[in-house]
């Protein structure tokens, strides 16, 4: 009897990420609205400096990032030495994990959330306990209703992935102040450069005092360099110290800490993304309103993208396909729940309005 070595049960529960599909060559052009990516691209500032770092890619990075936390951490008043970078903020979601739930921990997230929370649970050996949304959205009081002795950490994105849905700062402030505070809550901000200043929901306030909280960002979103894998964390000294101990030792390039420095400076590219993505997912939830009668429904966004509900003739699934072949990726979502829904990021003013054009169309042909 042959004997070949045997991965850990924990890993083979894992479902694999299932990524938005790539805009490959298939003869016309192809719009991508699968992965929220910003249609505006990112900062020529940011383009620049990452062109000018071409000459180093023989010296490693710097380990520490050092510049470029200090670069987050001085516009939004933090202690760069509590910043944590991290190739994407999948890693650093990643290093919250590993550092506070093991084999035999519970931690918590919605039913409709981003597919990294399973996933990471799941590799350090820990049990994903899922609770029920509200409407689509982040439900405080299913969330402290699941907590039990072995529950560890607490996932919420705000805004959350994939629904849009956005939970108001006195909600998190209810939801951390009934946590016990050996539970982390990790807060993913994913999309907060998305909201306006007075829609701030506190997580990052919350993170300079408490003891229990850890917030990630990254410059996968607005700031539009998704390709470089940059993210970071804030959180207590204790949280970052533990984190840095399983952090991947160079693991944000020397042209992804150039350019996401630069991304920082440049407000006003971050402005006019901002403004692009009220502007079109106003008009984009507003065009999906209107085909009510058709039995689509949009999920109120605050992200820069809109989950789209397809209860008549048209399915998600043949809206998909159909999408798919007039040149539109969009995220049709049955691994997540969501087989009735499609996520669709906010894209050019014309991807958008062929979107909706070829959106029509297969209605209409549905009948
Ligand atoms: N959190 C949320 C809610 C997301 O939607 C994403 C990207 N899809 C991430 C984290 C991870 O993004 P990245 O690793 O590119 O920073």
């Amino acid at each position: 009897m042959t004997t070949i070595p045997r991965p850990k049960d924990w890993v083979m529960g894992i479902n694999a990420y299932v990524p938005g599909k790539a805009a490959t060559a298939s003869g016309g052009p192809v719009a991508k609205l699968s992965s929220n990516e910003n249609p505006l691209g990112q900062s020529a500032a940011a383009r620049d400096a990452f062109a000018a770092r071409a000459a180093g890619l023989d010296r490693y990075p710097d380990a520490a990032a050092t510049a470029l936390r200090e670069a987050i951490a001085a516009p939004l008043g933090l202690d760069p030495a509590r910043v944590i970078h991290g190739a994407g903020s999948d890693e650093v979601l990643n290093m919250a994990v590993g550092a506070y739930a093991g084999p035999g921990d519970e931690v918590i997230h919605v039913r409709y959330g981003f597919a990294m929370y399973e996933i990471a649970t799941r590799r350090v050996g820990a049990t994903p306990v899922v609770v029920p949304d509200k409407d689509y959205g982040t439900d405080v009081d299913a969330i402290l209703a699941a907590v039990t002795d072995r529950t560890t950490l607490v996932f919420v994105a705000n805004p959350n992935n994939p629904t849009g849905t956005y939970v108001a700062r006195d909600e998190i402030a209810r939801l951390h102040a009934g946590l016990r505070p050996d539970i982390m809550l990790v807060i993913d901000q994913a999309y907060a450069e998305y909201l306006a200043p007075e829609e701030d929901d506190g997580a990052l306030e919350l993170a300079k005092t408490a003891d229990n909280v850890i917030v990630t960002r990254t410059f996968s979103k607005i700031y539009g360099l998704a390709g470089e894998r940059i993210g970071w964390g804030y959180g207590p000294a204790a949280a970052i110290d533990a984190m840095h101990r399983i952090r991947g030792p160079f693991n944000v390039t020397t042209a992804g800490q150039s350019a996401a420095i630069a991304a920082v400076a440049d407000t006003a590219f971050v402005e006019a993304s901002r403004a692009h993505n009220d502007r079109w997912l106003a008009w984009l939830t507003a065009e999906i309103e209107a085909l009510g009668n058709a039995g689509l429904r949009a999920v109120p966004s605050r992200g820069n993208f809109l989950l789209v509900l397809f209860e008549g003739r048209l399915s998600a699934e043949a809206a998909y396909h159909g999408l798919m072949d007039a040149g539109f990726i969009v995220r049709w979502l049955p691994g997540q729940g969501l087989g009735n829904g499609l996520r669709i990021t906010i894209g050019t003013e014309d991807e958008l309005r062929g979107l909706m054009a070829a959106l029509r169309t297969l209605i209409d042909d549905a009948g």
